[in-house]
This record gives structure tokens, C-alpha cells and sequence, in this order.
């Protein structure tokens, strides 16, 4: 392994889903449902299958079908805000969320530019900042006291920036703390970009996924379209992370970029699953009404259920994870923790020190996904509780 990826190993979902199996634990750690998507959105893929549409390659930069989809599901969504995509030129189609973040920083970075990420960070900004050269500049979001809300503090953003800033990137709402960046938040992102003139990769695959307050594409505010990457991807908001289907819209420049390090990554991204996407995109407001109504009654449930185990719960707003302080268990090193956690109590979490570069910063916290069956949950609480 190279120096650039020494750093990182297996990532820590894969060792603790494997943990998860090999000791029989319910899996509350990496983030995925346990229950699949829309029936008709299967049968989409099965037809498309069946009557061989995208089989072979498909077009690059994704089927029209989709990219159509794209940009028609982010106007029904968004329009109100400004957004709207040609889905010629402004959307491209990806291999999940996970390519369009990887394309997207080779794409644009140069060897030496620094890269302005939150954190605590999913696992692959990192390694992607890392495998293009970049150089990453973490911010911490920390708990504010008041609120007990994971919180962006602005002054330290502003203050991370240097003459070698090339790029922020952004997830609103965010993995893991749950946080949904408020339009104030967004609005001095926007001004500090457009003021020392840098780009934004934004992660949005959460964004149907709010219980609280509103999801705001920061591409939506004044001066940003042209210099915002914007990510989506059906895993979460179809329940199909198996699919590997995801997408980034942007300025008709930054998505030829893009594309230009896609082609040389995958190519393109798997065909019948496209065809079936752009179907589920279609699906009526109800679909996402429901998702979400879902999604906060197994919130509620976990919530609940840690803090009456004796783990300090940090409301999430967003996302399917909530993030736990373990202190008052009379424990402060979620690495040790989570690694006891299934023989003392057959559950699996993730630590998230590994979400940070201050490993102290993130030491006593500890993630848990909620996007489980009800039983699944309460079980699982039930097992906490007897810790
Ligand atoms: N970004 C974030 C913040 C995520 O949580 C995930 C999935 N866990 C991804 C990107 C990757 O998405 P995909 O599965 O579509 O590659
Ligand atoms: N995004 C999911 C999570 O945060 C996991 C994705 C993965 O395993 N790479 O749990």
C-alpha cells in the first residue's frame, strides 16, 4: 500500500459488520436498512433486465432516463428555491455517492490544495483527499452547550482558510452527528466561498431524511450554482445501498470535469439499476412523506431507548444515525468500547474517533444507525438497557 493510503486499512464498517456476523450482534453500526425498497422499484430493475435495457454500456454520463429524472426531481424539490438543472449538461450520473465524492476531488484538486472538511468526516473524504494529493483541514463540529445540536463554529471555518484553500466539502445533513446545517450556517459558507473564491462539493444523500427543519441545497444561495458540486444517491432515499447509483448536478464546467475522472474510474455505472432509479425518483411526494414519518418514529424509538440505558443522546435533525456520548456509562474510549460491545451486549456500533483527526475530540463518542425494523430497534434497546 502506497504512503498516500497507509493511513486508513479496512474501513470500519466492514470490520464491524463482520464483527456483527461473526458474533450473531444486532447491527446498529454501518448504515444500511434492513429492509429493502419499493417493490415497484425492484420489478423496474427485473424489467430492465429482462428486456435488455442497459445490459451493455450505457452512455457515460448516465441515461437520459435518469439524468432526466435528476433534474425533475430536484425541480419538484428545489425549484422553489432557485434549482434547476439541465439534465444534459448539468447532471452526470455516478457509482454511488462514494465515486461522485472520489471524482469530484480528483477531478479539481491540485497536488498541495487544501481541502476544508467537517469534522467529524465520513470515512472516505480522507482517503479520496488523500489519493488526490489534497491536503484536508478539518473543522470540528462540536455540541454546543445550549442546544446540546452538533454546531458549526464559523469563526474557526473562516479562520481555516488559507492561499491554499482550494475546496470545502460539505454533508448537510450530516453522518454522523445528525446535523442539518441551518440556512444561516449555509449562508456564511456561501459568502466565505464566494469571497476567497473557492468550490464546494456538497454531500446531500441524506437530504429526504430530515425530521426537524428544513434541507437546503446550498446551491440554492446567491453565487453558489457555479461553484457548487452537489452529490445525491438512491441508496438512501430509495432503501437500495446494494445499487450503487448515485449523481452529482452542477455548472455544465464542473460536470464535464467531473466526468472526465468518472470515465476513468468506472466508465460508467451499472445500467438496469439506472433505468430502475429514475422510476423511483418519479415516485409521488407520499413515497418520500412516508420515508421520512418512518425514519423519525425509529429516531424516537432509539433515542429514547439510549437514554434510558444511560447514554447522553445527541438529537439528530437528519440522517438515520444518532450519535452517543458514552461518559456517563463510566466509559471514554469508544474504540474499546465498541469493540466489548458485542460480547457484553450482542449490539455493534462505530466508534466515531474514526470520523476525526482529533481522535481525542471524537474518543467518548459513539454512533448508532436507526434505519432497522421496530422490533429490531426495541430489541436491541433492550439489550443496551441491561449493560
Ligand atoms: N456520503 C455519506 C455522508 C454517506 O453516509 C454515505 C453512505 N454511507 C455515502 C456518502 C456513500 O453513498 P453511496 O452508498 O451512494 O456510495
Ligand atoms: N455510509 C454508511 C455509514 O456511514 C456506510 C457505507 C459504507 O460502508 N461504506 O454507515
Amino acid at each position: 500500500l502506497n504512503r498516500r493510503l497507509a493511513e486508513f486499512g479496512t474501513t470500519i464498517f466492514a470490520e464491524m459488520s463482520a464483527l456483527a456476523v461473526r458474533t450473531g450482534s444486532i447491527n446498529l453500526g454501518q448504515g444500511f436498512p434492513d429492509t429493502d425498497g419499493p417493490e415497484e422499484v425492484r420489478e423496474a430493475a427485473v424489467r430492465a433486465l429482462r428486456d435488455g435495457l442497459g445490459n451493455q454500456y450505457p452512455p457515460g454520463p448516465g441515461i437520459p432516463e435518469l439524468r432526466t429524472a435528476v433534474a425533475e426531481h430536484q425541480k419538484r424539490f428545489y425549484g422553489h428555491l432557485g434549482l434547476a438543472s439541465d439534465p444534459d449538461t448539468e447532471v452526470l450520473v455516478t457509482a454511488g455517492a462514494t465515486e461522485a465524492i472520489a471524482a469530484a476531488l480528483l477531478a479539481l484538486l491540485e497536488p498541495g490544495d487544501e481541502v476544508i472538511a467537517l469534522e467529524p468526516y465520513y470515512d472516505s473524504y480522507a482517503a479520496c483527499i488523500a489519493m488526490a494529493g489534497g491536503t484536508r483541514v478539518p473543522v470540528t463540529l462540536r455540541p454546543a452547550p445550549e442546544t446540546g445540536a452538533y454546531a458549526l463554529d464559523l469563526d474557526e471555518l473562516r479562520d481555516a482558510v488559507t492561499d491554499r484553500t482550494r475546496l470545502i466539502l460539505l454533508n448537510t445533513p450530516h453522518n454522523p452527528t445528525g446535523t442539518v446545517l441551518t440556512r444561516d450556517e449555509l449562508t456564511a459558507i456561501a459568502e466565505l466561498a464566494v469571497a476567497r473564491d473557492l468550490l464546494v462539493i456538497t454531500d446531500e444523500v441524506y437530504e429526504h431524511l430530515v425530521f426537524e427543519g428544513e434541507h437546503i441545497p446550498l446551491a440554492s444561495l446567491p453565487g453558489m450554482r457555479e461553484r457548487t458540486v452537489t452529490i445525491g444517491s438512491a441508496g438512501k432515499t430509495f432503501s437500495f445501498t446494494g445499487w450503487k447509483v448515485g449523481w452529482v448536478t452542477s455548472s455544465p464546467e464542473l460536470v464535464t470535469a467531473v466526468r472526465s475522472a468518472k470515465q476513468f474510474l468506472t466508465y460508467v455505472s451499472a445500467g438496469p439499476f439506472q433505468y430502475a432509479v429514475a422510476e423511483a425518483l418519479a415516485l409521488p411526494d407520499s413515497y418520500y412523506t412516508a420515508l421520512r414519518d418512518d425514519l423519525r418514529r425509529k429516531r424516537d424509538i432509539l433515542a429514547r431507548g439510549l437514554t434510558e440505558a444511560g447514554f447522553r443522546v445527541f438529537r439528530p435533525s437528519g440522517t438515520y444515525f444518532i450519535t452517543t456520548d458514552i461518559r456517563p456509562l463510566g466509559y471514554d474510549d469508544g474504540f474499546a468500547f465498541c469493540r466489548a460491545l458485542p460480547e457484553r451486549a450482542g449490539v455493534v456500533a462505530i466508534p466515531n474517533a474514526v470520523f476525526y483527526d482529533h481522535k481525542d475530540q471524537g474518543a467518548p463518542f459513539v454512533r448508532f444507525a436507526f434505519c432497522k425494523q421496530e422490533k429490531v430497534l426495541e430489541e436491541a434497546v433492550s439489550r443496551l438497557r441491561a449493560l
